[in-house]
């Protein structure tokens, strides 16, 4: 069992497929354990995207993750991190490969609908970074 965090980014809610992402990962076996919508300040998105701060698109993307509520999932199952990011697709919505999330909604590299954890101490770091202990716990 392995958990990791997902975000249905502002652009999906806005296009209306948070439905439809969290289907997704349902249907590919994963259990959703917590889930709310959030609309991030600016410093709640930097600091979750800290790792990128010193990349040129970093303003723009923080700005991006704050321009609307997203809402925010911890998902578990087996391989939880890697059965997520390979239903995202590539970051670049044209490099993603048919049926991922991005391939099939994304507008680009930047507005790219949805969010994974890319290890399991990133996942560590990202879950407890948006619910507690006892919003995660196992009952
Ligand atoms: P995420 O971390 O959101 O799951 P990812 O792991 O596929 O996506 P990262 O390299 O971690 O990609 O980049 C984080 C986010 O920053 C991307 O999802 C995208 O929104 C944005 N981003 C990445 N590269 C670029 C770029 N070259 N130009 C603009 N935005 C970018
Ligand atoms: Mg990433």
């Amino acid at each position: 069992m392995e958990r990791t965090l997902s975000i249905v980014k502002p652009d999906g809610v806005r296009k209306n497929i948070v439905g439809e992402v969290i289907g997704r990962f349902e249907k590919a076996g994963l259990q959703v354990i917590a889930l709310k919508m959030a609309h991030l300040s600016k410093a709640e998105a930097e600091g979750f995207y800290a790792v990128h701060s010193k990349r040129p698109f970093f303003g723009s993307l923080t700005e991006f993750m704050c321009s609307g509520p997203v809402v925010l999932m911890a998902l578990e199952g087996p391989d939880a991190i890697k059965k997520v990011r390979d239903m995202m697709g590539a970051t670049d919505p044209a490099k993603a490969a048919q049926g991922t999330i991005r391939k099939d909604f994304a507008d680009s590299i930047e507005s790219n609908i949805v969010h994974g954890s890319d290890a399991p101490e990133t996942a560590g770091f990202e879950i407890p970074y948006f619910f507690s202990a006892l919003e995660t716990m196992r009952r």
